[in-house]
């Protein structure tokens, strides 16, 4: 299958990781946006978020897992932001899921441009 964030998963492409277990890895994007950006991925293909079913979402569970314990270790303290792009409209360019974590400094207030 032709998808980046599964050959990142397999190490043909090479990452920048900060977190990795079992089902999940985590790894700076390689296009930040802000001064801390970093994806978040289970292991697993699933394209995106309107794919998640009762049969796959334990694995999503624990990305928020995840994402908590990034957060902490990469001191993140004053809070920060998780965004799911879905789909065409939602903007989403790899069609593998993922959330990204943005912080480091303060967002803006609009939920969207
Ligand atoms: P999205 O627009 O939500 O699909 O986000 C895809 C994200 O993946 C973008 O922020 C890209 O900069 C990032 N990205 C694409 N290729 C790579 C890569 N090889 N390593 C790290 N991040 C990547
Ligand atoms: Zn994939």
């Amino acid at each position: 299958m032709d998808c980046i964030f599964c050959k990142i998963v397999k190490g043909d492409i090479p990452s920048n990781k900060v977190y990795e277990d079992d089902t999940v890895l985590a790894f700076h994007d390689i296009a930040p946006q802000m001064p801390v950006h970093v994806i978040v991925i289970p292991k697993t293909h699933i394209e995106s978020a309107a794919e998640i079913t009762a049969e796959n979402s334990a694995v999503i569970s624990h990305v928020f897992e995840v994402i908590a314990k990034i957060a902490k270790d990469l001191g993140l303290d004053n809070g920060f932001r998780v965004i799911n792009n879905c789909g065409e409209d939602g903007g989403q360019t790899v069609k593998h899921i993922h959330f990204h974590i943005l912080g480091g400094e303060k967002l803006g207030e609009k939920l969207v441009k």
